[in-house]
Formats: C-alpha cells, structure tokens, sequence
C-alpha cells in the first residue's frame, strides 16, 4: 500500500485517513491537506 503524506500535490480522487479513516474527497489536482478530524498526515487513495 502506498502511503500519502498531506501538503503534496494528489490528482483528484478519494483519499482515507490512515488513523482514523476519514475520508476525503478532491475533486482536482491540488495538495493534500491535513485529516480534518485528527490532523493525521497520511492518507491511501481509494481505487
Ligand atoms: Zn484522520
């Protein structure tokens, strides 16, 4: 699995928290921000 760290550039897609699994949606290119609920910083995109 890969592992994406927040505050880099992600295409658009759905991304999971991967400590609390948040799910977060971007609907275009544009930089990870930190989970919204626990302020994790790794995230795994959902195919
Ligand atoms: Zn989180």
């Amino acid at each position: 699995m890969e592992e994406l760290k927040s505050n880099t550039t992600q295409a658009k897609g759905e991304y999971t928290c991967l400590y609390c699994g948040t799910h977060l949606d971007l609907d275009k290119l544009q930089t990870l921000p930190p989970c919204p609920n626990c302020g994790g910083g790794k995230f795994k995109k959902e195919e």
